[in-house]
């Protein structure tokens, strides 16, 4: 197979009817060890032939095996080996192949006639008889894109591209560059989408995620030596999310108790003690060993965004406070202990559509909200985001 997100992968999938079967039926056939084994290659650069030369179904299987257990830390060095090790298993295929209509991007092969003889003379240096064939191939246009479908990809603008008649035309190293770009967004589309299923996820799925910590702490040792893992930390509000922003900010009184007690109490407490819960199951008690970091950190954030709702959402309804308790998951109180966690439930933050039917006013996505679907995701991905780019700037 050329492409997990492609025509044929598509057509594979519709047989289960939905993702949620195709996952369920992944363990019975696939053995973990199996599944690892697309990734395991990575320390020594080659890809296995037998890995590059499976068919479509062991393929798509291997796939979703990994992309399944992804669902346990959406984003993490997990993500990252994965990604690596897949992108250059479908490159490596892309790069031999003559046949690019498998691709889930929406490319035609482009006719000798439809671009005017004098723009290929000079783009394809029709008039250089020093160029070698190899090199003359790698310079034609062969394909062409809609222009619309080509920028939503291709945020790197339109240099160097040849446009006609609302379409990009492109090489065939062109193609692979857009490819790459759509395979990036497909993967995080489909870690974001299993994210979701992750409490309905057989526990193979678990088994594969831990074996793939041991082999991305031995693949990115170096950086995460430097700068560590997306795990508890010390919050980093910039890299909020504008709804979390906005309610930081303080809202008006119809919007207060949905604000403040059930987007901000559950959003901070999991990004600051338990970004990347197990399941959502998960207590506090079973993340922290004293209750420090709530009444240090995380309340006072609260009661200060409370005191900036107008009116002061505290000072109107005092009782408000045993409902962030209760929904920290230790009951209706105010003096809650550690022992008490696991009285309520500890409410993992809504998904962004649940916000959007309930407070559409806190919902002004901006363009890093394209690739989630949950709040914590959002933050969870800019930490990421942060920690590859400092990794990269100290030259690791
Ligand atoms: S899309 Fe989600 S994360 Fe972004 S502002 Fe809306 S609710 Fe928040």
């Amino acid at each position: 197979m050329l492409d997990p997100f492609g025509k044929r992968a598509r057509e594979l999938l519709e047989e289960f009817g939905n993702i949620n079967n195709f996952l369920e039926i992944i363990p019975t056939y696939l053995d973990i060890n199996l599944a690892l084994e697309r990734v395991a290659w990575l320390k020594n650069t080659i890809i296995p032939e037998y890995i590059l030369n499976a068919n479509d179904w062991k393929d798509l299987m291997g796939f979703y095996a990994l992309l399944g257990a992804l669902a346990f830390s959406p984003y993490g060095f997990e993500m990252e080996l994965v990604k690596e090790a897949n992108l250059k298993i479908y490159l490596t295929r892309i790069e031999r192949t003559k046949n690019f209509e498998e691709l889930s991007i929406p490319i035609e092969p482009v006719t000798e006639n439809e671009i005017p003889k004098r723009d290929r003379t000079i783009i394809e240096k029709r008039l250089h008889s020093e160029i070698s064939p190899e090199d003359r191939e790698k310079i034609a246009l062969k394909y062409k894109i809609k222009l619309k479908d080509f920028l939503s990809l291709n945020e790197g603008g339109l240099k160097n591209i040849y446009i006609r008649n609302g379409c990009a035309y492109l090489t065939k190293n062109q193609v692979i560059e857009l490819w790459k770009k759509s395979f990036e967004k497909n993967f995080e589309r489909a870690v974001n989408l299993l994210y979701e299923l992750k409490d309905e996820l057989p526990q193979y799925y678990l088994q594969i995620y831990n074996r793939l910590s041991e082999i991305a702490r031995e693949h990115f040792k170096k950086r995460l030596d430097v700068i560590g893992r997306t795990s508890a930390q010390p919050l980093r509000f910039e890299l909020f999310p504008p709804c979390i922003k906005i309610a930081l900010r303080g809202v008006p009184s119809g919007l207060r108790n949905y604000a403040i007690t059930v987007l901000l109490t559950s959003f901070l407490s999991y990004a600051r003690i338990c970004p990347n819960p197990p399941s959502k199951n998960v207590r506090i008690k079973d993340c922290i060993k004293d209750l420090s970091i709530i009444e240090k950190e995380i309340l006072p954030v609260i009661i200060e965004a409370g005191n900036r709702c107008s009116p002061p959402l505290f000072e109107d309804q005092p009782n408000e406070i045993k409902n962030i308790w209760y929904h920290l998951g230790f009951g209706y109180t105010s003096k809650p202990t550690l022992e008490d966690s696991g009285s309520s439930t500890w409410y993992f933050p809504p998904n962004c559509s649940k916000i959007r039917a309930n407070a559409p006013q806190l919902c002004k996505p901006d363009r890093d909200c394209r690739y989630i679907k949950n709040p914590l995701t959002y933050y969870l991905r800019k930490l990421h985001l942060k920690s590859k780019k400092e990794g990269r700037r100290s030259g690791r």
